[in-house]
């Protein structure tokens, strides 16, 4: 080996080391860039496989009636049972008028009152009747019969000779400013005005159906203790403009059709009781 060889072969070895070092640096750099650019590549591959959603609005959730846990759905309270009270005057003893025909007040009465009774079943309206056969019964006594049965109306049944088509009494009591404190004798203040409506809505029909009616406020033993809407009926003879007897109380064509006017008027009268009721409830009244 010459001096001036290994001289100059040194830097060229050094050199032929150096460039294969920064060869092998760059490979290396190279093969890692690849990699990265690969992983690089399958992350963008990805990506634009499953490209991110774009943000969504957000959906409007279902609105379902809040409900407390544990409580019932509403229902409307059931409205009180509407019963009708017929009161057929007198009977056992008291025979009340007696008419030319021969017949007692007390059998026209009874037999108005089964007259109604079945009209008013038939309409399916529930009907509750102080006396079924000829028996006596006390005005006291028929005063707690009705008040027993929470009746809705009251009618108290009488017939008589004189006047013209229909009379409507009701209580002259005056209306009760304390209901709740009613004495017996006149717990029928508390319900005057409802008796004055419905002798109203009684009038009504019977005049629409062309019977002569006439109203009047009196004071009638028993109806003044009861505490249902009460109106006494006293069925009088049918008459034409002159007077003349057209129809006596005894007669079942007459008191048949004045039977089927009350029946319809009830029917009315129970709607609007139904009507009234329903107000009471939506307004939060007992
Ligand atoms: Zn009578």
């Amino acid at each position: 080996m010459t001096p001036s060889d290994s001289f100059d072969a040194w830097p060229n070895k050094r050199k032929e080391f150096l460039r294969r070092r920064v060869l092998s640096r760059v490979l290396t750099l190279g093969c890692a860039s690849v990699r990265l650019l690969a992983v690089l590549g399958c992350v963008s591959a990805l990506q634009a496989q499953n490209p991110v959603p774009a943000p969504q609005p957000p959906r409007p959730i279902a609105s379902a009636p809040v409900q407390a846990p544990g409580s019932a759905p509403n229902q409307a309270p059931n409205p009180p049972r509407f019963v009708v009270v017929l009161d057929a005057a007198h009977g056992g003893d008291d025979s009340g008028g007696r008419f030319s025909t021969g017949d007692s007040e007390k059998a026209v009465t009874l037999a108005f009152s089964v007259r109604l009774r079945s009209l008013l079943a038939a309409r399916g309206i529930p009907v509750v009747t102080t006396r079924e056969e000829d028996k006596s019964l006390a005005p006291a006594d028929r005063a707690q019969l009705a008040n027993r049965a929470s009746a809705q109306a009251c009618l108290i049944l009488h017939a008589a000779e004189t006047g013209s088509g229909v009379h409507l009494f009701t209580s002259s009591l005056a209306p009760a400013t304390n209901a709740h404190f009613a004495a017996w004798k006149t717990a029928q203040s508390a319900a005057v005005e409802r008796s004055l409506a419905l002798a109203g809505e009684l009038n009504s029909a019977l005049t629409h159906a062309g019977v002569n009616v006439t109203l009047s406020r009196t004071t009638l033993p028993g109806i003044d203790s009861m505490t249902c809407p009460a109106v006494a009926i006293e069925l009088a003879p049918e008459r034409d403009a002159s007077h003349t007897i057209l129809a006596e109380p005894a007669s079942a064509d007459y008191q048949a059709r004045i039977a089927q006017t009350l029946a319809t008027a009830l029917l009315e009268w129970k709607t609007d009781q139904n009507r009234t009721d329903q107000g009471r409830t939506e307004a939060g009244q007992p």
